[in-house]
């Protein structure tokens, strides 16, 4: 499915509503979480709607992980951290295939990410 009407990050995804572009290639776009858990929070999805990884083709992983790649080399990050709720049970509230991307730096005082 390409599209889901009621999908909010699918209208994000089609520029709908307007969000900062933190990256964006062929099949994903990377925004800042609406509400950020540490500085420079960031969501990266796929522009097609998938409700999570495991309803994501394989052959989209090079992609993904290129992307993940550039953002931290583009804001020239130290580090960073990746999550990714499946499921309801695991946390996830949005049903749309989404990473969150944590920068990190030395001395930032985190110990621990819940989403
Ligand atoms: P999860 O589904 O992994 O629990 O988290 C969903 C995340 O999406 C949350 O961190 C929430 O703040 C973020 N979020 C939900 N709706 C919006 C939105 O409309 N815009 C943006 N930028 N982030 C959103
Ligand atoms: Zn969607």
């Amino acid at each position: 499915m390409s599209e889901k009407e009621d999908c909010i990050f699918c209208q994000i995804a089609k520029k709908k509503i307007k969000v900062e572009i933190v990256y964006e290639s062929d099949n994903f776009l990377a925004f800042p979480d609406k509400n950020p858990k540490v500085e420079g929070h960031t969501l990266i999805i796929p522009k097609k709607h998938f409700v999570n990884l495991i309803d994501m083709p394989a052959d989209l992983g090079s992609e993904l992980l290129d992307v993940i790649k550039r953002i931290f080399e583009i804001k020239k990050y130290q580090g960073f951290n990746l999550i990714m709720n499946n499921g309801d049970v695991a946390g996830q509230l949005v049903m749309h295939a989404h990473l969150h991307f944590f920068p990190r730096k030395k001395g930032d005082g985190i110990h621990s990410l819940p989403t």
